[in-house]
């Protein structure tokens, strides 16, 4: 019989349902299954904590799928998850060419599955070798559960070398999704581009912290750092900015917020792209005195390891300074970190600490967070990634 053991003490986080297992609280494990199959995890005693997926390549060696040891798990028990998360999302389904976070992960209990789904189509990443185990199972759930036009999948996210994966991108059901999908996130629409696109092709996660902008940005300047494809852009426009300055350092990405624009029949006329590096702009336009009444700062992960927290937070604190030095008075920040190793607080301070250096002060109006379609277990506050402050300058 397969089974991991766990060193004395080790059972502590199980007891509190947290779903992974690391290597270093692991005392022996007996007939290791193929990679992917699943291990029943014992406490020193010798009771059964947990069914996991076993994942022999990855510092975390196990992840849990259930905290019963008589559950069966199965095709029906990963269409019993699959259905439980959908139904969580069924206001966001209702929408026909709404896109929404289906599936997250370890948060709706199916560690390494994300599942978007975008107009007709579902994009998945199976991020684990369990979730990679049970495709098969999983593909046939959705498709019995979502009706859709096709089930593509985008698992060419780098996290997979850790669990020994290869990266794949194929179609696993129905038709190939289009070059470029059209969704409508409020009133506004945007092309998504799922087969080359970051992630699964849209940030999501940001859907309700887009709309924070609207109400700041009446007739005013706005610099968009880190656009993408317009998430934040086009919401500035539509709210009546006079102009907007969107900057990235990928071309394929503003290219599509232009189209973008145009879809939504926006002015471009107020529009200008900077493919450039959000760092180099901010300081250029510091040294030039231009000023804005808003900059969104919202820039990818600076880091993946805890080795690197310290200079992550360097970053962070020198692109927050930089952008309220570019603030006028009464100006407002939306600026956002989606490290997952940098804790909320830890991200306020950095906020602060470069208020302090630009030798301005601010009021924090909100904090923020990923949208409720990304939700957080109470019991794996690891899935909290996503972290924002809406701060006002107040001189
Ligand atoms: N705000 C966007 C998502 C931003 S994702 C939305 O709501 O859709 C981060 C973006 O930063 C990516 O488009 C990436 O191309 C860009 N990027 C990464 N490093 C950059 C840098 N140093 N300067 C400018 N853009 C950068």
């Amino acid at each position: 019989m397969s089974g991991i053991t766990l060193k004395p003490g080790r059972e502590k986080s199980l007891l509190r349902r947290h779903p992974w297992i690391f290597s270093g609280a692991i005392e022996s494990v007996t007939a290791p299954p193929e990679p992917g199959a699943t291990i029943p995890v014992y406490s020193h005693k010798g009771q059964v904590l947990a069914l996991a997926a076993w994942s022999p390549a990855s510092q975390i060696r196990a992840r849990v799928w259930s905290f019963a040891a008589s559950t069966r798990i199965d095709a029906d028990f990963f269409q019993q998850r699959l259905r439980t998360a959908i139904a969580l999302r069924n206001n966001l389904l209702a929408q026909p060419q709404g896109a929404c976070r289906l599936v997250n992960a370890e948060a709706d209990g199916v560690p390494g599955l994300i599942v978007d789904r975008y107009a007709g189509f579902l994009i998945c990443q199976f991020l684990s070798a369990g979730s990679d185990y049970w495709r098969d199972a999983i593909v046939a759930a959705l498709q019995a559960l979502v009706p859709c036009r096709g089930i593509y999948e985008r698992s060419d996210a780098d996290i997979r070398q850790k669990e020994g994966l290869e990266p794949l991108i194929a179609t696993l059901a129905g038709e190939a999704p289009p070059a470029l999908l059209e969704i409508r996130e409020a009133d506004l629409r945007y092309l998504v581009d799922v087969q080359h696109g970051h992630k699964t092709g849209f940030y999501l996660d940001q859907r309700d912290n887009r709309l924070q902008l609207a109400p700041l940005c009446h007739e005013a300047e706005v610099l968009n750092g880190f656009a993408y494809s317009g998430g934040f852009g086009l919401r500035a426009l539509q709210a009546g900015a006079r102009s907007l300055v969107n900057v990235d350092s990928s071309e394929q990405a503003l290219a599509l917020l232009d189209q973008n624009v145009e879809l939504n029949q926006l002015d471009a006329g107020r529009v200008t792209n900077l493919h450039e590096d959000m760092f180099t702009t901010l300081r250029r336009f510091h040294e030039e005195k231009r000023k804005f009444d808003v900059i969104v700062l919202d820039p990818p992960k600076f880091v993946d390891s805890k080795a690197h927290l310290e200079r992550a937070c360097r970053g962070y604190k020198d692109i927050n300074r930089l952008a309220m030095l570019n603030l006028r008075p009464g100006g407002c920040l939306l600026t956002f970190s989606c490290s997952g190793l940098l804790a909320t607080d830890l991200f306020q301070k950095v906020v602060a600490d470069a208020a302090v250096d630009a030798g301005r002060n601010g009021l924090i109006l909100r904090q923020l967070q990923q949208a409720s379609d990304h939700p957080v277990a109470l019991s794996f506050p690891e899935g909290r990634y996503l972290k924002g402050l809406l701060v006002k300058m107040v001189d």
